[in-house]
């Protein structure tokens, strides 16, 4: 079957263009775009102000939707996960995490991911395609919506940060991503703010060099989990083959072109990324660059062998770091009730 674009992989620039196509005044532009982005539309028909005609006109050419509800579940730590089907039936996860004065969205860039890092459950499956930017603008609007009907709790005002920390690689999908991002900032578009966004990757060094060239100015996470490339490499096979010396200094890079300071995120899994020896040498390459470190231990997988770090070994790795001048913080996985790991509720459903 072949599936008509999504409205929403556009990019707010690109409706005047598009009305005018269909020879529409082009004050309705603005229409359409309010529709697509600020009203959250989900149906043609709720675009009340705009011609019968012109609906039908953009309907023959576009679907509205690409998301729907498959499951949500809501963690006792308030983490809500949310399983969404796609018009080809595949199925990614999205999560809000709540902290304190804002809440979380971690979203996906693919369904599946190519990656094979032993620790993630994304990873089993292979790739099985890229999302597209309407996906992934969608997975914000469907979040956003459930935050406004269901506050959480205590929470101060209701401002989101994304992180794109889901299922995917999203370096590996830029085609999508730099148009998702330009609707997520602009002020026609999601009307985000660049500090509020943060692209985590595993450091494929193509994907890296088109992340500087188009300099989107939002903030980097670089996924390590080794201190030299053959350690890396048994843990994230395949970003392991770019080394480890090439995506730091890329991510520098790239740090220095926005303005940043990159973020190194570190999977501690026990005897494999927690040893004492890998924490000095991840000290030593991280010297002289303005970085900082997440240590992030291992949320299990039922199927795997790997187990997470105990917390004084936790404690003693990032004091190592911390005595090295390395700013160094230890992040709580939340939702562990509710498989809230990158790919986990997908691999039960299927
Ligand atoms: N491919 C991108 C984004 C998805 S993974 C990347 O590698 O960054 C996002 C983060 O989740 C990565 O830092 C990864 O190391 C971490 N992660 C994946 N599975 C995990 C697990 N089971 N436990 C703890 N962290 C995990």
């Amino acid at each position: 079957m072949e599936l008509k674009p999504l409205l929403r992989s556009l990019v707010p620039g690109d409706f005047a263009g598009l009305i005018a196509d269909v020879g529409a005044p082009s004050y309705r532009a603005q229409q359409v775009k309010q529709w697509a982005f600020v009203q959250d539309a989900m149906q043609w028909d709720q675009m009340g102000n705009l011609p019968h005609s012109l609906r039908e006109c953009l309907s023959a050419k576009f679907d509205l939707r690409g998301l729907e509800l498959q499951e949500r579940q809501v963690s006792t730590d308030h983490t809500r996960k949310f399983l969404f089907r796609l018009r080809d039936g595949h199925t990614i996860e999205s999560v809000i995490i709540p902290m304190k004065d804002h809440a979380t969205f971690c979203l996906s860039t693919q369904v599946g991911c190519a990656m094979a890092c032993t620790f993630c459950a994304t990873a089993r499956g292979g790739l099985v395609r890229h999302l597209e930017p309407g996906e992934v603008i969608e997975q914000i609007l469907h979040l956003r919506a459930d935050l406004e009907d269901h506050p959480v709790p205590g929470m101060g005002d209701r401002q989101f940060n994304v992180v794109f920390m889901g299922m995917g690689e999203p370096l590996d999908n830029w085609d999508t991503m730099e148009p998702a991002l330009q609707s997520m900032t602009a002020t026609d578009g999601l009307a985000m703010s660049k500090r509020r966004i943060q692209i985590s990757t595993s450091g494929p060094a193509a994907g890296l060099q088109r992340l500087i060239a188009s300099a989107p100015g939002v903030g980097l996470t670089l996924s390590l989990g080794g201190s030299t490339d053959e350690e890396r490499h048994k843990v994230m096979p395949v970003p392991g083959r770019t080394g480890l010396k090439e995506a730091l200094g890329l991510a520098a890079d790239y740090g220095r072109l926005a303005g940043r300071r990159v973020t190194i995120a570190w999977v501690l899994i026990q005897d494999r990324t927690d040893q004492p020896d890998q924490a000095k040498r991840l000290a030593q390459l991280l010297k002289g660059h303005n970085f900082k470190v997440n240590l992030i231990p291992l949320n299990p997988l039922d199927d795997s062998t790997l187990v997470p770090t105990a917390d004084p070994a936790v404690l003693g790795f990032q004091k190592i770091l911390t005595d090295a001048g390395v700013p160094t913080f230890i992040r709580a996985s939340g939702g562990r009730d509710i498989d809230a790991a990158c790919g986990q509720l997908r691999r039960k459903r299927q």
